[in-house]
């Protein structure tokens, strides 16, 4: 099980909240895993976990677009059968991940956007949440970054979670990686779980998650190596990082911006950290 809260730079006073909250958010997962249960359910919980800390850029403490409004965006993925579901540009929904997992669960489609996925997750009984809930004095100040999870659970089955408030003073309607199918999110148990984040207009114009996949499958090259080759080719484009975790068990959590807080559990060693 691994997790992030966001590559980017992280100032040294927000560390150590950073450092609870992504030892919570891995410990949530761990615990579905430990219990048997499935990755998808684990990458949920901890992303859920994230979304509801104000100290990231999800859920909760989300950043203000150019108009001082708040909308997210977040996808998940199941490596079994490459189901997936998405969400982008909604509003007023308290765990934007509930609300991907519900298009995912339905099956029909695998990405609403805007007031029609709000309606959408409303109409799954997901919970809303007010303005005030989501405007937290840390996003007012704007510190922390998108968070992610990946997990392998006890029968080898992969799964990716990624939730985001986008970028700072976005313009409206904007839309970034995360949310994006095999560019922010991906999983397939052939291969690896990915979640990115950083740069998101640069991940997009390389695809990065399915670019690791690929150098995977085609290049026959290993996670690690396949990971450090695709953040070569960001490097133009712009800076981030990702976790992952192969079909075999391998991780990975490179970055190339400052810092990346990142947590991972591996069977049941206790978490390491990394803030
Ligand atoms: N990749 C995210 C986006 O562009 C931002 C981040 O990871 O901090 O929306």
């Amino acid at each position: 099980m691994v997790v992030h809260g966001g590559a980017g730079t992280w100032r040294p006073e927000y560390r150590d909240r950073a450092r609870e909250g992504v030892q919570r958010a891995v410990d949530a997962g761990h615990t579905i895993l430990h219990a048997g249960g499935d990755a998808l359910d684990a990458v949920q919980q901890a992303v859920i976990v994230l979304e509801d800390d104000p100290i990231f850029n999800a859920g909760r403490g989300s950043v203000l677009d150019q108009n001082g409004a708040i909308l997210h965006d977040a996808a998940l993925m199941r490596g079994s059968d490459r189901a997936a579901g998405a969400v982008a540009a909604i509003a007023g929904i308290r765990n934007p991940i509930q609300a991907a997992r519900a298009v995912l669960d339905e099956g029909r489609h695998v990405m609403l956007v805007g007031e029609s996925a709000a309606h959408f997750a409303r109409e799954h009984g997901l919970s809303t949440a007010s303005d005030e809930w989501f405007r937290t004095p840390e996003r007012v100040e704007q510190r922390g970054n998108t968070v992610g999870a990946v997990a392998r659970d006890a029968n080898g089955r992969v799964a990716a979670a990624t939730s985001t408030g986008g970028t700072n003073r976005k313009h409206p309607g904007r839309v970034g990686d995360s949310s994006l199918i095999a560019v922010g999110t991906w999983a397939d148990d052939a291969t690896v779980a990915i979640s990115c984040t950083g740069d998101g207009e640069g991940i997009m114009r390389i695809a990065l998650a399915h670019e690791i996949d690929a150098l995977m499958r085609h290049a026959r090259l290993d996670l690690n190596a396949a990971a450090d080759r695709a953040l070569q080719q960001l490097a133009p484009f712009g800076t981030g990082g990702l976790i992952a975790v192969g079909v075999d068990g391998a991780v990975a959590a490179p970055f190339t911006t400052a810092a990346m807080p990142h947590a991972i559990r591996v069977g049941d060693l206790p978490a390491t950290i990394h803030a």
